[in-house]
């Protein structure tokens, strides 16, 4: 709830006039609790992991045939039933546990300082706090992630989310119930570096699930816009450690590949391969440091030969849940 009763009042104890984009603000939000502009996300979260999936669950039913060439693993095709079945559990734990959750960690969020206050921060300011949330979450969640493939981490909790061994957008969030709730810590850890305002919050919430369903999308879209971010995994680079399945020792990384390059779980030939097989790859011309900086970032993508040779050898895979998890198991990972 803001300290001021008119938009006078606000902008005299700001000292200038508002801008658009804060009166809309002051508009929606000066009568409103901070609890209850917190507890947006729950709607925002419902949302998202409805619709955002949808859009590939359209391109898939309708364009079947033009972005089949961009499907990751090909030969695996669920039934709507089977979506639908995912659907079903996701929204189950999201009313037992994703909701519940976001209604309790309020006091936390007001004790690391998220406000709802006015200045609103500029554009910048949004899109570093966006840039730190993303680092600090990538870093955080690959060693809990790498964790939860230790045996004990895999069998009693991160089997549920592996039984997608070719994901599919729906199964994004489809995890343990702990599972959701210990990687809400790399997400909150972010915005207690660095808390900003409220909005930052929502749009971080959003676009880290929008994310997280690309990655599990199943289809290596090329007009996605993400292709652009340096070190940026993508759907490839996660189908992939969806695909080995629970003897998995690579590609941990939520977001980006740099953490399982530096710490040598990168199912990636190395960059000097890259350099040495450049002629296969985009930018390959050019010399200047951003081109080689999507060079390197691009390098896991000579992982997919690995993938399609293994996709060669599983042609009777993959009737339920994305694929065979006794391939997964054959299959030597590293
Ligand atoms: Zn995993
Ligand atoms: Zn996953």
């Amino acid at each position: 709830m803001l300290p001021f009763k008119t938009l006078q009042e606000a902008e005299s104890a700001i000292g200038r006039s508002l801008t658009t984009a804060e009166t809309i603000w002051f508009n929606y939000s000066a009568n409103k609790s901070d609890y209850y502009l917190y507890c947006h996300n729950i709607l925002f979260l419902f949302l998202i992991f409805s619709c955002v999936p949808l859009y590939y669950l359209f391109l898939e039913i309708f364009f079947r045939k033009s972005i089949q060439s961009y499907k990751i693993q090909p030969k695996v095709n669920l039934s709507l039933s089977d979506v639908f079945r995912c659907y079903k559990v996701v929204m189950r734990m999201f009313i037992l546990v994703v909701g519940p959750l976001q209604l309790v960690s309020y006091p936390s969020v007001k004790m690391i300082g998220i406000r709802t206050s006015l200045p609103l921060p500029s554009l910048w300011v949004i899109l570093l706090q966006l840039g730190t949330y993303f680092i600090v979450e990538d870093y955080t969640n690959y060693w809990i992630h790498r964790f939860l493939h230790c045996k004990w981490g895999y069998e009693k909790i991160h089997k549920v989310h592996h039984e997608y061994t070719a994901p599919i957008g729906f199964a994004a969030p489809y995890a343990h119930w702990l599972e959701i709730l210990i990687l809400g810590i790399p997400s909150f850890l972010g915005p207690a570096i660095a808390p900003g305002h409220m909005i930052t919050f929502w749009l971080w919430i959003a676009f880290r699930q929008i994310e997280a369903i690309e990655t599990h999308s199943g289809y290596d879209l090329p007009w996605s816009i993400t292709k652009y971010i340096p070190f940026y995994g993508g759907a490839d680079y996660h189908d992939y450690h969806h695909y080995v399945g629970g003897q998995s020792q690579s590609n941990f990384a939520s977001v980006f590949t740099y953490c399982d390059y530096i710490y040598g779980t990168d199912k990636v030939i190395s960059v000097l391969w890259v350099f040495i097989f450049g002629l296969q790859v985009p930018f390959c011309n050019h010399t200047d440091s951003y081109t080689m900086l999507l060079l390197i970032s691009q390098g896991y993508r000579y992982q997919k030969k690995v993938l399609q040779q293994l996709k060669g050898a599983s042609n009777s895979n993959g009737e339920q849940n994305g694929g065979s998890a006794t391939f997964a198991k054959d299959c030597k990972d590293d």
